[in-house]
């Protein structure tokens, strides 16, 4: 199946940088969020992103204007009909994203595949919300998009192996290397990550360290490139509480159960770099 035309359901952090790579790998996308505002942001940083590869020299101006064409924004997911792939990125709640999977499968033809950005959200119970289910599967970018090499390709229940190999496909086209793994929760990468940076603050909440000092230790000690508290930041302290949720509901073992301190500071709206403030400051958001 050749895939020309990209979609992209939401246009914050992840789908804004998932649109960048795809129109910088020669896809038409269209960018779709419930928020007009959100998206002229969203595209307004994926110029920015294109300026910074000006200045390194590894995109030129002319291409900049042309990925930027290649770039259809709208707050209709309808508009997503044309395209032979959608990538859903929207928050990270089940709800939410079984509505949009059933729309999608209301208004796109038949064979058009629906990925899921999802961290942990189960891709098979999105195929459930639709009646394509052998045509749904995850594509889990990670932060930033443009710069991570990893794709998650997470294959659900009833995922069909062509669904895979076209994803695999795509991911290799936006020069990413596809990983496979099962729709168990977390996948890989979040059972493995979100525990680590779950651990990285109950230190802080045991006053063990602060958490300039827990970053140093696994910069420093461990050669990691950022510390797990920066990381959450980055991630957002939200998708983390998230995916922590998702992994003590679904596997039920205590060793998942989301650190209180990291509840009070998503109740208290300290999502980190989006919001200005989460375990470090950021003036600039
Ligand atoms: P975000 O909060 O920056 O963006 C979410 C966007 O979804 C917002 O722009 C919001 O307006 C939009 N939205 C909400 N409801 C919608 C709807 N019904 N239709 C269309 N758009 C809607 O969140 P994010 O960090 O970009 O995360 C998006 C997804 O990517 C989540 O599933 C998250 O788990 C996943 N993810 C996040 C990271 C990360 O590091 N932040 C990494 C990998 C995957």
């Amino acid at each position: 199946m050749k895939i020309r035309t990209v979609g992209i359901v939401g246009a914050g952090q992840m789908g804004g940088g998932i649109a960048h790579v795809a129109a910088l790998a020669g896809f038409d996308v269209v960018l779709t969020d419930i928020d007009a505002e959100i998206l002229d942001q969203g595209m307004a940083s994926v110029a920015a992103n294109l300026d910074r590869q000006i200045r390194r020299g590894t995109v030129d101006a002319a291409e900049r204007d042309r990925i930027l064409g290649h770039i259809q924004t709208s707050t209709h997911l309808k508009d997503h009909a044309r395209a032979e792939l959608v990538i859903e990125s929207a928050v990270e709640r089940l709800d939410i994203k079984a509505e949009i999977f059933r729309q999608l499968d209301d208004n796109c033809p038949e064979s058009t595949i629906l990925a899921s950005n999802t961290s942990s959200i189960s891709i098979t119970k999105l195929g459930t919300a639709s009646r394509r289910p052998d045509r749904v599967v995850g594509m889990h970018f990670m932060n930033p998009a443009p710069l991570m090499r990893l794709v998650e390709v997470v294959r659900g229940l009833d995922t069909s192996p062509e669904t895979i190999e076209v994803v695999k496909h795509v991911a290799r086209t936006m020069d990413k290397t596809p990983v496979e793994c099962a729709d168990l929760p977390g996948f890989v990468s979040n059972r493995l990550l979100m525990p680590m940076i779950n651990e990285a603050i109950v230190a802080v909440a045991e006053n063990i360290a602060t958490p300039q000092a827990v970053d140093e230790v696994m910069t420093l000690g461990m050669n990691h490139p950022m510390g797990p508290l920066a990381l959450a930041d980055l991630i957002g302290l939200d998708n983390c509480l998230s995916v922590m949720r998702t992994l003590h509901g679904e596997l039920g073992d205590p060793k998942y159960r989301p650190c209180p301190l990291l509840v009070r500071m998503v109740d208290a709206g300290r999502l980190g770099r989006k919001s200005g403030r989460g375990f470090f400051t950021y003036p600039e958001a």
